[in-house]
């Protein structure tokens, strides 16, 4: 299995259909400073489910869709089409190929699709769950992340630690409780 093409369409800086055709093994984008890579990577997280504005580097969820240039009006939807290639079978569909969409619109709405067909984000995600891709299981490591991490201090990054080995719910919550 692995991710055969990405088509964005109104989604932030992609304005027009844009198609990127991925092949197995490592793929790099390149390219000026605020020239929209970032933004592939969005594209990949939103896709997939992502519900929060912050993981998308927005305020808003509304923000995903594109806002207008000086010379190009803004879009009332985004859409973002993720093919992925099925052929090993890894996804529980019977399909070779399968397409994720995800539409939005500024009032709201939005819906999504597998292999055309309307589903909910269930449906999603109960197809990607054994797959290693899709909520929380995939790992996105944004820009800046890695700095963080090195530049920190003991303490905080004992945090980061705590977190990925999931004792710092556990941390937080006795401390609460020695508060009392
Ligand atoms: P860097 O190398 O600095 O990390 P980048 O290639 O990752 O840059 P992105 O963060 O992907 O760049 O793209 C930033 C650009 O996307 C900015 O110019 C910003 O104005 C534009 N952008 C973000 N959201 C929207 C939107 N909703 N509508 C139009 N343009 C948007
Ligand atoms: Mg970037």
């Amino acid at each position: 299995m692995h991710l055969k093409s990405l088509t964005l369409k109104g989604f932030k800086s992609f304005a027009s259909a844009t198609t990127l055709r991925l092949e197995p093994g490592i793929t790099c984008v390149v390219g000026p400073n605020g020239s929209g890579k970032s933004n592939v990577v969005d594209a990949i997280a939103w896709v997939l489910g992502e519900q929060g504005a912050k993981a998308l580097r927005g305020g808003k969820m509304e923000d995903v869709i594109f806002a207008g240039t000086a010379g190009r009006a803004p879009l009332g939807r985004a859409e973002v089409t993720l093919t992925i290639d099925n052929s090993d079978g890894a996804l529980p569909i019977e399909y070779s190929e399968v397409s994720i969409t995800r539409r939005t619109f500024r009032d709201g709405a939005g819906e999504y699709e597998i292999n055309g067909q309307p589903c909910r984000l269930l449906d999603v995600q109960e197809l990607l769950s054994d797959s290693g891709i899709g909520r929380e299981m995939h790992v996105i490591v944004g820009q800046g992340q890695l700095d963080a991490v090195l530049q920190s201090k003991p303490e905080e990054r004992r945090a980061y630690i705590e977190e990925a080995a999931g004792v710092l719910k556990h941390r937080k919550r006795k401390e609460k409780a020695l508060r009392k």
